[in-house]
């Protein structure tokens, strides 16, 4: 390919939430089935810095990048399809660039102009968009929310005039748009999505393709409809009904109208190499002959985007080990041992906060008494860690998150962070690495004794209580290189109960299930119980 950057921007009309983010990750996956080198970048206009204080509850798990960056479940969607590893450059929210703004302005920056969101906002929004896109052939760019939010008017300013700069031939307008089906007069209606495209042209883009949202499939009528109404060739309308699996989706666009635009504008005739997404397909056994059911002992119940990475790793470690997987939800409020009868393994996520914590207890006692296989993830590690001092006989052993007073403050801040608890500025978050005892479940289940994990939490064990954690049935099985942090533990006399203070969800990709994972799901494969 030439040396001209390109740029395909993904924007949405009608709804939010109808898999724009999983549409850009999709395209991404084809250019780079036919060889291109991608990249990506989520803009939000909220007016948020980051997502890290956003509630799980209502935005979804937040996705942690290798450098740090507290972002959008969007930027995992991005990882696992395109196996990548993205930066805080590729999470762009509003907040992050208005703050940066107003810094400058503070500091007399703009020599006494005035500073507005036409040209000075939009600037920034390209800057930012040229930045993450640097060193890629084609670089996919979403928008949040849908065009004529209020909000989102700068982005789409922006983006408009990035084509322009760059030139029509270099950019790539998508727009994904949802087409509702009602029941009662059994029809499919493209009126909001005709208006939604005439709100696109309004603000002055003509998109080149169109992603048609439905439920079930449309006819093909109602491709028609949309390519006449909305002044766009029929080839590059693309109808895409729900599927079984979020992961067909590549093949899907391949096979499409939608592909000779992409061959047309990247300019590369080949043909995507699919066989990464036939494989992960395959191994997506509809029928399999054993499923391994997992209680999620969770604070959020039955919202899947809470546990989004958890729930991809969970299955991508089944297909793996070739069996099914069913999620039991344990509220980790109401919980019981009574709840964990019926389980083959437990895996307590990470979470923040007193709610349910005695629950995540319960279920780690559970799982180190019964040998039931565990896998604790960050919080779960903690838990874990509290459940075995309490074991061992420390009674109100716990972490100063919850306990402030403990006398066992078995998980605790460590010196030089007291104090700084609720300043948001304390985290441990991004990558680092550590090193795990050589003959451990853990690293034998790595096959590695170096490893790096994303991070994000703020407490740490305390290190002074290691031979009560090791009564009570846990070892020590990693820890920073410099021996201070504990980063793994696991029991040595159970099959597999491992936990973990990072995130290795994050890691995980559908055609590379995470070892942590596997380990679960193999141990509850293995084990009688099933
Ligand atoms: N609340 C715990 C901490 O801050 C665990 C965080 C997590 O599970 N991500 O250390």
């Amino acid at each position: 390919m030439g040396k001209t950057q390109k740029y395909i921007f993904v924007t949405g009309g009608v709804l939010s939430g109808v898999g724009k983010g999983i549409t850009a990750a999709s395209i991404g996956a084809v250019l780079q089935a036919k060889g291109a080198k991608v990249s990506i970048q989520k803009c939000d206009p909220y007016l948020n810095v980051d997502a890290g204080l956003l509630n799980p509850a209502e935005h979804g798990e937040c996705f942690v990048t290798k450098d740090g960056a507290e972002t959008d479940l969007d930027l995992g969607h991005y990882e696992r399809f395109l196996d990548i590893e993205l930066t805080q450059k590729s999470a762009t929210l509003s907040g992050r660039l208005l703050s940066e703004l107003i810094m400058d302005e503070r500091a007399g920056k703009f020599g006494g102009k005035t500073v507005q969101l036409v040209p000075h906002l939009t600037m920034s929004i390209q800057k930012a968009i040229e930045e993450a896109g640097e060193g890629s052939d084609i670089h996919i760019v979403e928008i949040g929310g849908t065009v004529g939010d209020y909000e989102g008017l700068s982005f789409v300013e922006a983006i408009r005039e990035l084509g322009q700069k760059v030139g029509r031939a270099n950019c790539l307008f998508v727009h994904v748009v949802y087409v509702p089906f009602i029941g009662t007069s059994k029809e499919f209606k493209s009126k909001p999505a005709q208006n939604a495209l005439n709100d696109l042209r309004g603000f002055g883009i003509v998109p080149d393709s169109v992603i048609v949202r439905t439920d079930s499939p449309a006819p093909t009528s109602i491709a028609s409809k949309i390519s006449l109404f909305g002044g766009v060739p029929l080839e590059a309308v693309l109808l895409q009904p729900n599927v079984d699996t979020v992961f067909r989706i590549p093949q899907a666009i391949a096979k499409s109208g939608l592909h000779t635009l992409l061959t047309r504008f990247s300019g590369l005739t080949v043909e995507p190499d699919l066989t990464k997404w036939k494989k992960i397909i395959a191994a997506q056994n509809k029928t399999p002959d054993q499923v391994i059911k997992v209680g999620l002992v969770a604070k959020y119940m039955d919202n899947e985007d809470t546990y989004l990475s958890v729930l991809e790793a969970l299955k991508a470690a089944a297909w793996q080990q070739k069996v099914g997987v069913d999620i039991v939800w344990i509220n980790a409020e109401t919980v019981t041992k009574n709840d964990f009868k019926n389980v083959d393994a437990i895996l307590v996520p990470g979470g923040f906060g007193k709610r349910g914590v005695e629950g995540k207890i319960t279920a780690a006692r559970y799982a180190l008494d019964s040998n039931v296989p565990y896998l604790g993830i960050c919080l779960g590690l903690q838990v874990a860690v509290i459940a075995s001092a309490r074991k061992a006989g420390l009674k109100d052993a716990n972490s100063t998150e919850f306990d402030p007073k403990t006398a066992h403050d078995v998980v605790y801040i460590m010196d030089g962070q007291q104090g700084k608890e609720s300043t948001g500025g304390t985290l441990r978050l991004g990558d680092y690495p550590a090193t795990l005892l050589p003959k451990s479940v853990t690293a034998k289940v790595y096959k590695a004794t170096d490893v790096i994990e994303r991070h994000r939490h703020r407490y740490e064990v305390n290190q002074a209580f290691s031979k009560a954690i090791a009564k009570g049935g846990l070892m020590i099985s990693g820890t920073s290189p410099d021996g201070k942090l504990v980063e793994f533990v696991e029991a040595p006399l159970n099959d597999y109960f491992v936990a973990t203070q990072a995130h290795p969800e994050f890691k995980s990709r559908p055609s590379r299930a995470h070892p942590l994972f596997v380990g679960l799901i193999k141990a509850a494969r293995l084990n009688t119980r099933s």
